[in-house]
């Protein structure tokens, strides 16, 4: 019985088709959260396909319903060898976004997992099924090698995230005592680059809000009138153009973070960001002068405008229009003050003259969140990663992208730390959703490792 031997194993169920036929019935429930008729098939999910796979490796499995009325079901799982034992939550989320069916390219659709040299297709395959697949597979593994785990899990799968995770925040907040755990360790989101090993411990936040510019009933003809109404158009791009320069460097000094800490630099200044095949060619003029690509991404702030109307542009008049909106917004880093975007940018505005711009500010924005690269669980699952792979792991404070781990990291107080097995250019959201093969047993391994690591002495719950 040992690590290498446990590593072994997880190959060859990757290998003897094991994990494509587990992920393969995951993909094949149509979990679309964002359809309130999929929702029969969040419960399946959960009941009929995690339940029986969770309960097959000696976990309590319980479904609860949702304490926010249009949101999914939660799944707990629970494997309690011994209280002296580490304890590990983790998490994972079993609704994917609409398949968009009719958008995939001929030979592959969302609900049919699809090996393509090497590239395995199918809706969920790297957001998020694949991913709690590849953690839960290597659980699996350990135990099978060692007979037990080592230490106490305690997974969490949502079935709302896709929507905006309702009723995460309270479900964790009431079962406090349930995640109850040393270290948050999950999967979700992006590797650096397909072949580099990641570790993330947080996330940038995300703010959205609309701007817009309302100043009458109707549209008037713009030969009689023009030169003598105000053009909403026009007031919105201009008070727009003043928030950043042309080349994108924000310029309203609470939308900046203060600065860039020591260790944060350390760790990302020299990380280079590859999307693999197909991913768009950086503009290395764009954003905040003086920064690393990756400084850009996970140590800064970003405003980008979303959508911007004004009139009819499919079907435009010869008239002024009344109004002009713009849906924008903000991604921001720990530590920047949530608090201050709105009323920075209201003096911002109205000291250029644009008080006739109005801020509308969404629900539930996102909180950043960051642990810091030398925290002594990112060391250690650093160490473990970079024992299995050989590989020099990218440890990144916090993932450019968000995720609601304030719940965890916040709401919990556990230490976040989140292994992706996906990478940037894996169409999470889009037609031709995949996963990379190579990437997938890599992570299996990586998993397997890290979950062996974990029931070994010398983690920092028993030191
Ligand atoms: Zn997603």
């Amino acid at each position: 019985m040992s690590r290498e031997q446990a590593i072994e194993r997880i190959g060859d169920y990757f290998d003897g088709g094991g994990f494509f036929e587990d992920l393969a019935r995951r993909v094949a429930i149509p979990t679309e959260s964002q359809e309130p008729e999929q929702r029969p098939e969040l419960y399946r999910y959960l009941t009929d396909e995690m339940t029986p796979s969770l309960e097959a490796l000696g976990f309590a499995c319980t479904v609860h319903d949702n304490p926010v009325p249009r949101g999914g079901p939660f799944l707990v799982a629970e494997r309690r060898e011994d209280a002296g034992l580490p304890t590990v939550m983790s998490y994972g989320h079993g609704d994917v976004v609409r398949g968009y069916d009719d958008q995939w390219r001929d030979g592959i659709g969302p609900w049919k997992l699809t090996k393509e040299g090497a590239r395995w297709y199918g809706r969920g395959t790297a957001d998020n099924k694949g991913q709690h697949s590849i953690n839960i597979a290597a659980m699996a593994a350990v135990l099978r090698e060692r007979g037990s785990l080592g230490f106490n899990p305690v997974i969490l799968i949502e079935t709302g995230e896709e929507a905006g995770s309702p009723g995460l925040r309270e479900f964790c907040d009431a079962n406090k005592e349930t995640f109850r755990a040393d270290v948050f360790i999950a999967s979700d989101g992006p590797r650096l680059a397909p072949d580099r090993p990641t570790v993330f411990m947080g996330s940038r936040g995300v703010f959205n809000f609309d701007l817009s510019v309302d100043l009458r009933d109707g549209g008037h003809h713009s030969g009689n009138w023009g030169g003598l109404l105000a053009n909403p158009g026009i007031i919105l791009a201009h008070a727009i153009a003043s928030l950043t320069t042309a080349s994108g460097e924000i310029l309203v000094p609470e939308w900046r973070p203060p600065g860039v800490p020591a260790s944060v630099h350390d760790a990302v200044a020299n990380l280079e960001i590859d999307g693999g095949e197909n991913a768009p060619a950086i503009d290395p003029g764009w954003g905040e002068p003086g920064l690393t690509t990756a400084e850009k991404v996970f140590a800064w702030n970003t405003f980008e405008v979303l959508a911007f109307k004004t009139g009819n542009p499919d079907n435009p008049v010869n008239a002024i229009p009344p109004r002009a909106t713009a849906h924008c917004h903000i991604r921001y880093v720990v530590p920047s003050d949530r608090d201050s975007f709105v009323p920075g940018l209201r003096r911002h505005l109205n000291t250029r003259g644009f008080e006739t711009v109005e801020i509308t500010p969404q629900e539930d924005p996102m909180a950043a969140t960051r642990l810091d690269p030398d925290h002594p669980w990112a060391r250690w699952a650093v160490a473990s990663i970079e024992a299995t792979s050989g590989k020099s792991v990218a440890v990144l404070p916090n993932l450019g992208g968000s995720l609601p781990n304030d719940v965890f990291s916040e709401v919990l107080g556990l230490p976040t730390i989140w292994v992706p097995h996906s990478y940037a250019s894996c169409s999470q959201h889009a037609p031709n959703e995949h996963i990379l093969e190579g990437t997938s047993r890599e992570a299996l391994e990586i998993m397997t490792g890290l979950f062996w690591d974990l029931g070994e002495a010398g983690t920092p719950a028993r030191s």
